[in-house]
């Protein structure tokens, strides 16, 4: 039997509420789109005063009582965002694609990110406001402290996202300082206000993981206990392949997110979305509980891939799962 939800039955704030208005944000994502676009600013906007939703998000900021060290981390994260690139080289030999690849790993040795991986810029990942000239993407992916992240929804598990996005925006600010330095245009997209472009299809395309249920990317070492930037440039860097463990699946069995979730807004099934058919967390029931507890994160912190250790086991199963059903299935022809 599932575990009491203890933030059920769940009432959305009447202040929130009414700065939300009639704003439907599922509307917005192209909740029930069957042809493919590129998205619409959702949230995070770096520009409130302008945002239809503005004003809802600034009250997100003010639910929070920061401590020293929250207050801290924020600054110096708007500090990170903020760190102007240097300009792009000119008089630099271009590198090979396998030493950029090469170079591009270390930032993971130095302990600068713990991911990272390549594809080529998808006009729908773009948002709508947006243009850019840069056809690649680099991802880079950082690691939560679990035993800091299973607090969420309190202000301890809330500091460890805004210490990996810290660490996040200053990683994208390396690695794009980095190609600039050799040669090449490069744009730090820091998260979560990305502005430019989506990080999860990006990510998911260059080998991060698989969507899960709750919305969020698995990795079968992170789980969802990491974070996102990127950097858009015209390197040459080759692009790294996607790849499948079987998470798909595995969500498909599995309800942890759903029952934990205290809006109830993770859907069994998944929903089609600006084209694709995928797991689609219903914003307008999350965001309420989302801002009140100044990031929610409970999704993530339940999935059981995002406890430590325990994800590269579950993949080693799922794999000999599969292998067992591809076995059964020839022996059946
Ligand atoms: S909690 Fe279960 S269903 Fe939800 S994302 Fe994680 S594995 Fe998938
Ligand atoms: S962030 Fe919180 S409210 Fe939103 S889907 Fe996850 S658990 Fe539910």
């Amino acid at each position: 039997m599932a575990k009491k939800n203890p933030f059920r039955p769940y009432t959305a704030n009447a202040e929130f509420k009414e700065l939300l208005g009639t704003y439907n944000g599922n509307k917005v994502n192209g909740l029930g789109e069957t042809a493919l676009r590129p998205p619409s600013m959702v949230w995070w906007t770096p520009d409130m005063a302008d945002a239809e939703f503005g004003e809802a998000q600034m009250w997100f900021y003010q639910q929070e009582k920061p401590d020293e060290e929250m207050t801290q981390l924020r600054h110096q994260r708007h500090q990170a965002v903020a760190a102007e690139l240097p300009p792009v080289a000119t008089d630099v030999e271009s590198a090979s694609s396998e030493t950029l690849a090469q170079q591009l790993n270390e930032f993971v040795t130095n302990g600068d990110c713990e991911m990272t991986g390549v594809t080529r810029l998808k006009p729908e990942w773009i948002f709508d406001h947006e243009t850019t000239e840069l056809p690649t993407v680099v991802m880079l992916g950082v690691q939560h402290d679990y035993e800091e992240l299973k607090h969420v929804p309190a202000l301890q598990g809330g500091k460890d996202v805004t210490r990996q996005y810290l660490r996040a925006a200053v990683a994208s600010k390396k690695v794009a300082t980095w190609l600039r330095e050799c040669g090449y245009q490069a744009e730090a997209v820091t998260g979560p206000m990305t502005g430019k472009i989506l990080m999860i299809p990006p990510a998911l395309e260059c080998g991060f993981g698989e969507l899960g249920k709750h919305g969020s990317i698995i990795n079968p070492e992170f789980g969802s206990a990491f974070r996102l930037s990127a950097v858009l440039t015209n390197a040459p860097l080759e692009s790294t392949p996607a790849r499948e463990f079987g998470i798909d699946d595995f969500c498909s069995r599995c309800r942890v997110c759903e029952n934990a979730c205290p809006p109830e807004a993770i859907a069994p099934a998944k929903q089609m979305v600006r084209g694709v058919e995928k797991w689609y967390v219903d914003f307008d029931k999350c965001i309420p509980f989302f801002a009140e507890t100044s990031g929610c994160a409970i999704c993530i912190a339940v999935c059981p891939w995002s406890l430590p250790d325990v994800g590269e086991g579950l993949a080693i199963k799922l794999a000999r799962r599969a292998e067992r059903l591809n076995g059964t299935a020839r022996s059946d022809v």
